[in-house]
């Protein structure tokens, strides 16, 4: 089997709500994702598909399209698509990290070798430990009040655990808001916070040990990404887990972060990580170093919502709480038809009797969303 053809676009997603987080503090209505179908010459297609923010990965959803067109996906056309770890190491010698342009073409191959075997993604990924994944809900950044009764609703809507975006306000602010949704719904439901790399070591010390009261279940990158020095100190001065995220890209970063003890939840996203194949792989080192994973997400469609299902579905050491599988439901229109997720209340249930990643486009919504795109043919 050959890859004979990659298709890559750029398209345009509305949020249903602005989300305010460290990193995007006037809130963010909208972006671009990428999309890339790759098609072989027995007549397969596999979907993939990446949503790189710019303050947060260093790429963009400009760079991923241009790499895949002038670097990555020349290297990898006429390639075996079943051969995963010759693609990794091909996409690898030339072009030295870029998660984000690797992981649509990973993912597409890995729906391609499902369907050619005809088994579901996750048997690809060494086979599946649940049959579905509750959800947790993200919250941006607002008042106290508005939080406590967004947070309120979403639980008496079914949501077990709740994502909160600290880093954007001032501390106080912040301080205030956790407590507010603590007290408003109860201490049985985890509260993970995630500052966004938005403090400095001495802000997130002192806020940290603050918000302890509140009993977070994590705080995720509380500095930036370069500040693995201060990780270390955080998470040897606080009782709550540090989450490695920014500053979790490669199986390198994981390796560095287990040898400092930096972290003690990795947060995982298909895209940053660089695909399926190195997720799994920094998934098993944690697994080593007795590390929970949380299985996170961008501003998402339902191609990545769905890949990252797959990967839910086969990591044994998950954080005993919801996962960020609810991407696809804050924004406006997917580019996936109706019906192509099932849920059992905030649960999301994994597909059974698909091959592959077990999801179509809806190509008019595709059509009607694209802002560039390219074709490349062997
Ligand atoms: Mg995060």
């Amino acid at each position: 089997m050959k890859i004979v053809r990659i298709e890559a676009a750029t398209v345009w997603v509305d949020l249903v709500k602005p989300y305010i987080t460290a990193d995007y503090p006037d809130g963010m209505k909208g972006k671009p994702c990428v999309i890339v179908r790759m098609t072989t010459d027995s007549d397969l297609s596999g979907l993939g598909e990446s949503d790189p923010f710019p303050t947060f990965t260093y790429e963009s959803p400009e760079s991923v399209l241009h790499m895949i067109r002038h670097r990555l996906g020349p290297a990898i056309l006429g390639m075996d698509p079943g051969n995963l770890v010759a693609l990794h190491t091909k996409m690898d010698a030339v072009l030295p990290g870029w998660s984000f342009a690797k992981a649509p073409l990973d993912v597409a191959a890995y729906d391609i070798l499902g369907q050619a075997w005809g088994v579901p993604m996750y048997m690809l990924l060494g086979g599946k430990l649940r049959d579905q994944v509750p959800m947790i809900w993200p919250i941006g950044g607002d008042t106290p009040e508005t939080n406590a009764r967004e947070a309120k609703a979403k639980v008496d809507d079914g949501y077990r655990s709740i994502h909160i975006k600290v880093g954007a306000l001032a501390a106080e602010v912040d301080i205030a808001r956790v407590e507010r949704i603590r007290a408003t719904v109860g201490d049985d439901i985890p509260l993970m916070l995630d500052a966004n790399q938005g403090w400095d070591r001495t802000t997130a010390l002192r806020t940290i040990k603050r918000l302890e009261i509140s009993k977070p279940s994590m705080v995720e990158q509380p500095v930036p990404a370069w500040d693995i020095e201060s990780m270390v100190d955080i998470q040897a001065s606080v009782g709550v887990p540090i989450s490695a995220d920014e500053v979790l890209h490669s199986h390198h970063d994981a390796m560095n972060l287990i040898r400092r003890d930096a972290a003690r939840v990795f947060s995982l996203k298909t895209g940053k990580c660089g695909g399926l194949f190195r997720t799994r792989q920094i998934a098993a080192m944690a697994e080593a170093a007795g590390i929970p994973c949380f299985v996170n997400s961008m501003i998402e469609m339902g191609v990545s919502v769905m890949t990252s299902l797959h990967l839910a579905a086969s990591i044994p050491n998950l954080v005993d709480h919801g996962h960020a599988l609810m991407s696809n439901l804050r924004i406006k229109e997917d580019i996936l038809p109706a019906g192509s997720f099932q849920y059992e209340g905030r649960n999301i249930l994994v597909p059974e009797g698909i091959a592959g990643l077990g999801v179509k486009l809806d190509m008019e919504e595709v059509e009607k969303r694209t802002l560039d795109h390219f074709v490349l043919e062997l």
